[in-house]
């Protein structure tokens, strides 16, 4: 087993804001999480379950939700 290298404070300064970073975008994701910047639907209808997803599904996504790789 290797010891793991040592950690200077810049290190960890910085080690967190990448955390925070990493945590602000996820949440930012988790947000706009819904039928309309879904791979499956672009919110008209879902391919995956070929149908329309009722209003209360359309405005937060499902399970099976995958983003569409558009950042807007
Ligand atoms: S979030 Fe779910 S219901 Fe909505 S389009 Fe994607 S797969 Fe379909």
């Amino acid at each position: 087993m290797t010891a793991s290298p040592a950690l200077t404070k810049p290190m960890m300064v910085a080690l967190a804001e990448y955390h925070e970073s990493q945590a602000r975008y996820l949440r930012n994701r988790v947000a706009s999480a819904r039928c309309d910047t879904c791979a499956h639907g672009g919110g008209a209808h879902c391919k995956k379950y070929d149908m329309v997803p009722p209003p209360e599904v359309k405005r937060i996504g499902c399970e099976e939700y995958e983003f569409d790789n558009i950042p807007f």
